[in-house]
């Protein structure tokens, strides 16, 4: 078994490391490990799009396809400066867990753009979406693998993936579903855009209704305020949280009395940051101080590895509930389990956003279209049932949530692995 100490804490470390926990506890041979663990594609991709004014950069993008047993690889397309094939790969395989854990006939995949969106002009973001495509065209498919938005990505960038396709086959559409979180007027899906946001809170409420605790009493303090952390935080503070504090990777704010987020969510529309959010009352904080507030809930909604040995004991939340992918490195992990805080882990937590792409993946094939109401009480009723399997079976096995997760999730691979049979 591996230890603490030897984990760094990488995106892909933590992945690995709590795949292999997981196959300790559930006592998985040698040959069935390494066949789980091992991403089945890792591809490299460099990337020449001519922008406008005749400017050719060289942009690395990657795409990995994690595991494929449960059905095509699912995973979002992150465009960050410094994102890495490894990460990609520790993301993918988070998300082979997380689409068996909700499950969702899907297995688990990841794409990364190595760029600053916040750079890119709108039409040369669409230049490099579009050169992204073309190169990772026979990657993509509604059976092999099926990209949504991430990190830095959008509904407009996925219905330039669309466009990209159908207009290299020259047709109007595609044949099935090629990419999920794309504008309703594309064949996207009602509701998608906030599934992940709102599945956070279904987990929290969840989490509340355990502990007794009464959701218009929380205090909330949330770190990102992108498409995760801002839907959440005005989703909990519609039930009558106080929004403590949020920050993003420019600044960050707090009130004790509690944020307006809406008027929030005004100024980062205006702004592109919470930075600077002229309030009355509000004081400005270093983004990484929002992990330490005094709270109920912290809702990690931002980049990986934020919660690590060296501020963890400072956090004073009770429940943490990782709107993030791998918020929390192992080390962090065992501080937080040791001090009682519950945490929702991320494969369980953020996985509202898959569901709700399932659910466009299979109105894409039938051409009808459901409803936002349908869309949420089917999303509501999906995460309160997961939370409820993987909370009663952390009880009965005294385990943490994320074991608990990570053990329901591994053992319907494992099991599709041995259904499907032996071919290689
Ligand atoms: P986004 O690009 O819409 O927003 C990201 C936010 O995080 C921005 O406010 C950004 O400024 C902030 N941020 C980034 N790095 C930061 C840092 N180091 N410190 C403080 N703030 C930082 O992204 P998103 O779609 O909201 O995704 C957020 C997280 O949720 C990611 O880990 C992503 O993988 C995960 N996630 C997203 C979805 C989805 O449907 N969008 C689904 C599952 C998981």
């Amino acid at each position: 078994m591996v230890t603490p100490t030897e984990r760094g804490d990488g995106i892909l470390k933590t992945a690995l490391y709590n795949f292999e926990q997981a196959a300790c506890r559930l006592n998985l041979g040698e040959t069935l490990r390494h066949k789980i663990l091992a991403a089945k594609e890792r591809i490299e991709m460099n990337l020449t799009p001519v922008l406008p004014g005749g400017r050719v950069p060289s942009v690395k993008a990657f795409l990995v396809r994690h595991n494929d047993a449960l059905g095509p690889a699912k995973g979002g397309i992150r465009m960050t400066p410094d994102v890495t094939l490894d990460e990609v790969n520790g993301l993918a395989m988070e998300m082979t867990w997380k689409t068996s854990v909700i499950g969702v006939p899907f297995g688990g995949g990841k794409s990364g753009i190595q760029c600053n969106p916040t750079e890119l002009s709108e039409e040369e973001k669409e230049i490099l979406i579009r050169s992204f495509t073309r190169g990772a065209r026979r990657h993509i498919g509604p059976e092999i693998y099926v990209p949504a938005p991430d990190m830095g990505t959008n509904e407009l960038d996925m219905a330039h993936i669309r466009d990209c396709i159908s207009y290299s086959e020259a047709t109007s559409i595609t044949n099935g579903c090629f990419v999920t979180g794309k504008p309703v007027i594309l064949g996207g899906i009602a509701g998608r855009r906030e599934a992940t946001g709102k599945g956070v809170v279904y987990t929290v409420l969840a989490m509340c209704e355990r502990l007794g605790l009464d959701p218009a009493r929380l205090r909330v303090a949330v770190q990102g305020f992108g498409n995760v952390g801002s839907v959440a935080a005005t989703e909990l503070v519609r039930r009558g949280a106080t929004l403590v504090g949020v920050a993003d990777l420019f600044g960050g704010v707090t009130h004790p009395d509690g944020l307006n987020v809406e008027t929030l969510a005004e100024h980062v529309r205006q702004t592109g940051t919470v930075k600077g959010f002229p309030a009355g009352g509000v004081r400005p904080i270093e983004p990484a101080d929002v992990l330490e507030l005094d709270c109920d809930v912290l809702i990690p909604a931002a980049a990986g590895s934020q919660l690590t040995a060296a501020n963890v004991e400072r956090v004073r939340a009770r429940i943490v509930a990782e709107g993030a992918n791998a918020p929390t490195t192992p080390e962090a992990d065992d501080v937080l389990n040791r001090r009682g805080v519950h945490v929702i882990p991320d494969i369980l937590c953020n996985a509202g956003g898959v569901f709700v792409s399932f659910l466009e993946y299979t109105q894409e094939t039938q051409r009808e279209q459901m409803t936002q109401a349908e869309v949420e009480s089917r999303l509501a009723e999906r995460m309160t049932q997961r939370f409820d399997d993987v909370y009663s079976l952390a009880q009965k096995q005294n385990i943490s949530m994320r074991d608990a997760a990570m053990n329901l999730a591994v053992s319907r691979v494992v099991e599709a692995v041995f259904t499907r049979g032996l071919l290689p």
